[in-house]
């Protein structure tokens, strides 16, 4: 006799629940899941008792005609999906077919549905453990209202394992965040035991990031934006000051699905390296588009995991796309600079003997002199280029204050200051903190041109380096030399030059050189916006005036004007603050 046999409907059933339904939450995202793909303007959420007692969810969606509403509830039953061809290249959130069958084998479900906007009569189905138990025609608008209650009454064992209410609403909000955040595009509404917890109505991500999140999350956002072949990052993550204890703020949403990815997860931390203390962990919401055939969303029931054809690469866009920002907000001292090169002997040099530098030193260089154009402060366009951006908005409006009104004559103080008035109080800025930034513009600017100038050095520098140095280096030629740097020689154990960049201080060249080595990060990650960024940084430093420097009038007002022509004249390459107004308020506080 055979003792093998096929399980009953209901069993089987039960078993796929105890995979797609682990507590209320599931249910909530699994039904928020489909009326996202019902293609709804409008999905309702309404619980009870964290979704113990009752969970129903209502949208204006495509609906089911009669004979899908019969057929929707059992297993495999799906309507987005018809050959193996199209689990490559899915777009929508389900497709397994296995949510409605679950949920109903462990609840008490009804649906109620219709497809037809002319016409107000649908149809409804109540169902008592998978069971169908009524099957009638009411009248219901276009779309459709699932309501589940007594989760898990035919599993006392589950229903024992629930937590308390508050752990589990949550769960339920966690799963909100998740989709509702994505989709904003869709108004989200809420409500727990009658009270509304979240009226969203249809917004930008921003908008909708600052909805879920509170109004305080404005000032804390950092955009993030790159196009690439492989992937297409888009989104914002938090200054690293408001960093939180908990992971609750991190999503990545790829091809608009919510993910957990520990690898993606990493890099992001590694690019807050040095930023945020261990023991927190940065906020971020983050839209990754990759082709549809590059993933596998395959590899979880609940689809939150997924595997990228690209791992490697995505890992490293992601890195250097957010530390890129990071750095462009200037937020992130991502280089020690307090390292006096003057002071650090670089080891190939320990052992020689000190000789008569070789370098012609033009003492009458004037590192002003090939800056831009001097702009003029009254006619100039300051607009911003993308209105959208509010982060941005916000930095600008205070330099846009202090731009629209004159600046007056300046001093220096200490050599190292220069002091000047607006119409709202005193300015005082650091002028080698504000001649970094400019020149760090400069440079990234030039980094992009076709051609820049050159300067031809009198004597070749030639500067010793191991095997291993010059290999590292060798990643900085291409750019170097894009920016008039002129090889003679580029290894094997040295490098001889012969022409820089005219800004650079030709005493420098070596401390520049020591400099790019200390800064090792860009050997795993050389992608080009780490490099230039790189680049740019480390020779504004080695360009820039001293803070020890006496500079006249001119020069003085010349600095001022080309720090507020610059994209972000707030802090410097390193994140330190360049200038600080004291408002006229402030000063009668004094007296
Ligand atoms: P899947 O979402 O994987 O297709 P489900 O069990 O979640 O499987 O749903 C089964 C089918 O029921 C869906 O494919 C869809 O055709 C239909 N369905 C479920 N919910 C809705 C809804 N809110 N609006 C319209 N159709 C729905
Ligand atoms: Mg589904």
């Amino acid at each position: 006799m055979s003792i093998i046999k096929l399980l009953p409907d209901s069993v089987a059933n039960q078993i796929a629940a105890g995979e797609v339904v682990q507590r209320p939450s599931s249910v909530v995202k699994e039904l928020l899941e489909n009326s996202v793909d019902s293609g709804a303007k409008t999905i309702r959420l309404v619980i009870k008792d964290a979704g113990k007692t009752l969970i129903h969810v209502i949208d204006d969606g495509i609906g089911m005609n009669k004979t899908d509403l019969k057929k929707c509830f059992f297993r495999h039953t799906t309507s987005k999906i018809r050959k193996s061809k199209d689990l490559y290249s899915l777009k929508t959130m389900g497709f397994r077919g296995e949510a409605l069958s679950s949920i109903a084998s462990v609840s008490h479900m009804s649906i109620i549905s219709n497809k037809d906007n002319n016409n107000s009569l649908g149809y409804e189905i109540k169902l008592e453990g998978g069971q169908e138990k009524l099957f009638n025609e009411v009248v219901s608008t276009k779309g459709t209202s699932i309501s589940v209650k007594n989760l898990f009454f035919n599993i006392p064992a589950r229903r024992n394992f629930l937590k308390s209410d508050n752990v589990e609403l949550k769960h339920i909000i966690d799963e909100f965040h998740r989709i509702s955040l994505i989709n904003h595009d869709i108004n989200f509404i809420f409500i727990n035991n009658n009270n509304e917890l979240f009226n969203l109505s249809k917004s930008i991500f921003k908008e909708r990031i600052i909805r879920v999140f509170g109004n305080s999350s404005k000032q804390k956002l950092i955009p993030i934006n790159e196009e690439t072949e492989i992937a297409k990052i888009k989104g914002f993550v938090f200054k690293p000051e408001y960093s939180r204890k908990t992971r609750s703020a991190q999503f990545f949403f790829v091809n608009k699905r919510f993910i957990k990815n520990s690898h993606l997860n990493h890099a992001v931390k590694t690019a807050y390296e040095g930023l945020i203390q261990d023991n927190l962990y940065p906020s971020y919401f983050l839209k990754i588009n990759v082709p549809l055939n590059s993933i596998d969303v395959n590899i979880h029931p609940n689809k939150t995991e997924i595997k990228f054809d690209n791992d490697q690469s995505i890992y490293a866009i992601l890195k250097s796309s957010i530390k890129h920002s990071l750095g462009q907000f200037n937020i992130a001292p991502t280089i020690d600079f307090d390292n006096n090169i003057n002071l650090n002997t670089p080891y190939s040099y320990r052992n020689k003997e000190a000789s008569i530098p070789k370098v012609d030193y033009n003492e009458a260089f004037n590192p002003f002199n090939n800056l831009t154009k001097p702009v003029d402060l009254k006619t100039k366009d300051f607009e911003i280029s993308n209105v959208d951006d509010l982060v941005r908005t916000d930095q600008f409006k205070n330099e846009l204050e202090i731009l629209k009104t004159n600046i007056f004559p300046s001093f220096q103080l200490n050599s190292k200051y220069i002091i000047t008035k607006t119409s709202t109080g005193i300015l005082i800025i650091n002028q080698k903190r504000a001649h970094q930034r400019i020149l760090y513009e400069n440079f990234l600017k030039e980094l992009s041109n076709k051609i820049n100038p050159i300067q031809t050095l009198l004597f070749p520098i030639k500067l010793d380096f191991n095997v291993e140095e010059i290999r590292m280096l060798k990643l900085l030629e291409a750019p170097l030399v894009h920016l008039g740097f002129k090889f003679n020689a580029f290894g094997p154990d040295n490098i001889e030059i012969s022409g820089t960049h005219p800004f650079l201080n030709q005493n420098n060249v070596n401390g520049l050189f020591q400099d790019f080595l200390r800064n090792k990060d860009y050997n795993r990650d050389n992608t080009v916006h780490t490099l230039n960024d790189l680049i740019a940084k480390l020779l504004s430093k080695y360009s820039s005036i001293s803070s020890n420097e006496n500079i006249n009038v001119k020069l003085q007002e010349s600095l001022v004007n080309d720090l507020f022509a610059c994209k972000d004249p707030n802090v410097s390459p390193f994140g330190k603050l360049i200038f600080k107004l004291i408002s006229l308020e402030e000063i009668i506080k004094i007296f």
